[in-house]
């Protein structure tokens, strides 16, 4: 391939411009990243290679080397790993391939434009050399290919790339940067060795630098022949626990989950038994932008005997736990273990109910704990990662009882934080069941009409609006021998709670009404399947019920939204015979329109649309005129 000149995908070229102007205030990550795409590269070599020993070409000790020329003013990384045909150099780096960068370019020019981690998470790390660079050149040739198939890609960042064919050698790349004015400070040993110290110290990989010695003659340090490794050069999680610092924990998680808010908390160990392997497990502070969508990226990377294998290993992790970041490292399984292989293996079952035992562990030891700060970071791992931990609760029938223990909610008596045991705590006097709503909002859930009894006894009620609560209830019926039971569906049922006085008048102001009933019955037929009288009612004239196994309106509305199909059973209508536009129906005058205004009222209280709002409103204009 002769020289040609390329252009930079559209997005490419928003995201430099973005990058060059936004990130400026952090611009030493630029070694981070690419220090990390150099040792990414010598995990797939090695990777490949356990397929392919030749690809090794008799180099099968992986590195990276730093380098800097003050006269030329270049900073040079390379290392030894997989390389880049041509083509992958352009698709690489002239293209973006991953979904997430329209949202990180969107990010980027927002609020967040300080997050310099966005630029690692959204893997387009390469182009931060061009926070110091202006002009980057790397030269590649990808392992298994011969020498005259190398390249070289270079370009000023802006509109466009060069690329050609050249002589290379050295299996790898080589990435050089042509550094801007102003930014002489990485033109020094010693900077760029405190900030590969920063961020790149637990790369498994040696990173070398020269070796650097006083020349008096002229007065300056100069460059020696010898290289020397600059970093520890071991994999954090082979350790010993003893010997790592709380800041080396945060370190390695700052750069495995590219996020700079620091974990909750972690759990590093060594497991031994019928199944061998390390874990290394954190708990962010902060839930990524995806975590509602369970197709997203696991958060573990599976290494085999030190060697990288796989990221995003979901077999390693129940799906509910997807928000974990951290690395499993086994002594057992293959290595050419595939993603399929994974999913039917032994070993991978017991690594995974471990793993899940000790995430649980870890939530629970902040939940449970006797330092407020402590219950303050469940609080916020709740916040962040309760509608996960949800899913779990069906998902993981094993350990439902420890997740139900975990759950957190608001209540008609708090506004958040009530958990099943603290709730049983408050119950009633002869209260026997744990109650709850369900709706589209904490809002409309805490106005619920059906819920006006219970606050006038006092009796406290569950509020839930999370699109999985309406699942997780399918799974979860009772608590510590209490059965949840919703508000809104079923009869009223207070067991010894009821008042015996009151249901006696309840049920002489039905018979009385019944006249009405019937009326109302045949009136509204096409849309309750009945109509009755009912003591859950206070202040409001009419509310909605499901029939006890019929789904919740709420629940047919989530999957109408989600385009599932929904049955049609139509809901129950009860009315307080107490309010004054349910006595106005005795009088029979207008019957009709009020009996279709209350039965509207009643969907909307309860978040519902109208079949035919404009009769709605001319309905109660009548009336109101
Ligand atoms: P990410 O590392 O998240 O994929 P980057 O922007 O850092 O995103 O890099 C883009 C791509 O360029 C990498 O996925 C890789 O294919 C290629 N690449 C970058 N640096 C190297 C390297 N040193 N060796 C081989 N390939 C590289
Ligand atoms: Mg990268």
């Amino acid at each position: 391939m002769t020289k040609q000149t390329l252009s930079f995908q559209a997005e490419v070229q928003q995201l430099l411009h973005l990058v060059t102007h936004s990130l400026y205030s952090n611009k030493e990550i630029f070694l981070r990243e690419l220090i990390s795409n150099a040792s990414d590269a010598c995990d797939k070599l090695r990777f490949e290679a356990l397929h392919d020993a030749a690809l090794y070409e008799d180099q099968s000790t992986l590195e990276v080397r730093v380098a800097f020329d003050k006269e030329a003013r270049t900073i040079t990384i390379s290392d030894n790993g997989i390389g880049m045909s041509a083509e992958e150099a352009i698709a690489n780096l002239g293209t973006i391939a991953k979904s997430g960068t329209r949202e990180f370019v969107g990010k980027l020019s927002g609020e967040q434009t300080r997050d310099t981690q966005l630029i690692g998470q959204f893997g387009v790390g390469f182009y931060s050399g061009y926070i110091v660079a202006d002009r980057i050149s790397v030269e590649s040739r990808r392992a298994g290919l011969s020498v005259e198939h190398g390249v070289r890609w270079s370009s000023e960042g802006s509109g466009d790339f060069e690329v050609e064919t050249i002589e290379r050698v050295q299996r790898g790349t080589e990435v050089t940067l042509h550094l801007r004015e102003g930014e002489e400070e990485f033109l020094s040993a010693w900077k760029l060795k405190s900030v590969i110290g920063r961020y790149s110290d637990h790369i498994s990989l040696p990173i070398l630098m020269r070796g650097e010695e006083w020349d008096s003659e002229k007065g300056a340090y100069l460059a020696k022949d010898a290289w020397e490794t600059v970093n520890k050069a071991a994999a954090l999680w082979t350790r010993s626990k003893s010997d790592i610092t709380d800041a080396e924990y945060k370190a390695f998680y700052e750069q495995l989950a590219h996020d700079s808010t620091p974990p909750l908390a972690y759990t590093h160990n060594r497991v031994e038994g019928r199944s061998e392997y390390t874990q290394l497990l954190y708990l962010p502070a902060k839930a990524p932008h995806d975590l509602w969508n369970r197709e997203q990226q696991g958060g573990i990377k599976l290494y085999v005997k030190r060697v990288f294998i796989m990221d995003d290993a979901k077999a390693l992790m129940p799906s509910y736990l997807r928000f974990v970041k951290g690395i499993i490292d086994s002594s057992d399984l293959p290595l050419n273990v595939s993603r399929e292989l994974l999913q039917e293996n032994r070993d991978v079952k017991a690594i995974r109910e471990g793993s899940t035992k000790r995430v649980l562990s870890m939530l629970e030891d902040l939940a449970n704990s006797d330092d407020a700060s402590k219950r303050e970071q469940y609080a916020t791992v709740w916040r962040e990662f309760g509608a996960a931990l949800k899913e779990g609760v069906g998902e993981d029938r094993a350990n439902s009882e420890r997740l139900a223990k975990l759950l957190r909610f608001a209540s008609t008596q708090a506004d958040a934080g009530v958990s099943l045991p603290d709730y049983i705590g408050r119950m009633k006097e002869g209260q026997d069941a744990i109650y709850y709503i369900t709706a589209d909002s904490l809002a409309a859930a805490r106005h619920s009409p059906q819920l006006e009894l219970f606050g006038k006894k006092g009796i406290e009620v569950l509020l839930l609006a999370d699109r999985v609560d309406e699942w997780m209830l399918a799974h979860l019926f009772e608590f510590e021998g209490k059965q949840l039971q919703s508000v809104a569906k079923g009869a009223v049922n207070l067991g010894s709670l009821q008042d015996e006085g009151e249901k006696q008048l309840a049920e002489a102001a039905a018979a009385a009404f019944k006249p009405v009933l019937d009326r109302l019955k045949e009136t509204l037929k096409d849309r309750a399947k009945d109509v009755r009288v009912t003591t859950r009612l206070v202040d409001s004239p009419a509310c909605l019920v499901a029939e006890e196994g019929d789904m919740s309106g709420h629940l047919a509305r989530l999957l109408k939204q989600a385009g599932q199909a929904a049955p049609d059973s139509l809901p129950i209508l009860e009315v307080n015979t107490q309010h004054a536009l349910v006595k106005r129906l005795e009088g029979g005058e207008r019957f009709d329109d009020l009996a279709r205004v209350l039965f509207d009222q009643a969907v909307l209280a309860e978040g519902g649309q109208l079949d035919d709002p404009a009769a709605y409103v001319r309905r109660v204009n009548g009336l109101l005129v």
